[in-house]
């Protein structure tokens, strides 16, 4: 059998309920997946253990399920990964492309934060971090579906990024690569704040030998202050005994034009049919208090 030609996923971080925002990123995933007849994978992306909210997961999956966003195969969970990301670390260590780090912020304040080539360190420190050396000159280039052509100077702009944290949790950069590359996936679609993380990706996608995906960043919802619309903060679940408001309202924010339609189920398949990336905003959307409600009022 032939690998499928779209492989799509939706990774929630399980830090709250989903929100309006969040619907749109699992929406846009979904719609694309199926208007190519691909595959659409959920994870759960909790490699991060002081960001979870316990039952948040279950809560985000039950949210997709009861409107209508019904995935394919298991739901993979990174927390259960930990062998598999630890393999791959020691295989960039052995290779001399990771390294061991045992900077501190402090250390790392005259750079912005950034280790760029050189350690820092003033001293040892028991629970040092574990970075991927970003050789000097490494420019990235790539073309988002939406946002167009994307350049970054991973080794000056970024810097040796991190792998393993110094608390001895995953970094997201790892884990996301190291999934995306096992599960297959061809197509990724997420929100825009995550941009800024796809040259880093790929720079890890080259350096592991796993192919890059094709990108597409959906529009963030902002606050009336400007700011993301997070799982985390204040943003107002959306309502799972009620989806067609906020699933009309995540079309809507994605550019479409509108569906008559009584159910998900009927909603979805015209969805389907009319989706066209072309209308899919190219700036982040700032959305009135009363959204930030999870769309509730139409
Ligand atoms: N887990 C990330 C988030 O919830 C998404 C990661 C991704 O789609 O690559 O923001």
């Amino acid at each position: 059998r032939d690998a499928p030609a779209y492989r799509g996923r939706y990774a929630p971080s399980p830090t709250g309920p989903l929100h309006a925002g969040s619907l749109l990123a699992a929406l846009g995933s979904w719609v694309m997946a199926r208007q190519a007849r691909g595959s659409w994978g959920v994870r759960i992306e909790d490699v991060d253990r002081l960001r979870e909210i316990s039952g948040a997961a279950q809560s985000q999956l039950a949210t997709l399920q009861a409107f209508g966003l019904h995935h394919d195969g298991p739901v993979l969970v990174q927390s259960t990964r930990n062998a598999r990301y630890a393999a791959v670390v020691d295989e960039l260590l052995a290779r001399g492309d990771a390294f061991v780090c045992h900077c501190s912020r402090a250390d790392l304040a005259a750079t912005g934060g950034r280790h760029l080539g050189v350690c820092r360190a003033s001293g040892t420190r028991p629970d040092p971090a574990i970075r991927l050396r970003v050789p000097p000159g490494t420019t990235i280039e790539f073309v988002d579906a939406i946002r167009g052509r994307q350049v970054q100077q991973v080794d000056v702009d970024v810097g040796d990024f991190v792998l393993r944290r110094a608390d001895g949790f995953w970094a997201y950069q790892l884990a996301v690569v190291v999934d995306d590359g096992d599960q297959g996936i061809t197509d990724v679609v997420r929100g825009a704040d995550l941009l800024d993380s796809t040259a880093r990706q790929i720079l890890l996608q080259r350096m592991l030998g796993v192919p890059t995906p094709r990108y597409a960043h959906l529009p963030l919802l902002l606050d009336g202050d400007g700011r993301k619309l997070s799982k985390s903060e204040q943003a107002i679940a959306v309502d799972a005994r009620d989806p067609i408001p906020a699933l009309r309202f995540a079309w809507h924010a994605l550019g479409q034009q509108p569906i008559r339609a009584d159910t998900p189920a009927v909603f979805l398949a015209h969805a389907v049919d009319a989706f066209d990336i072309a209308r899919v905003p190219t700036h982040d959307i700032t959305i009135a208090a009363s959204h930030n409600t999870a769309a509730t009022r139409d």
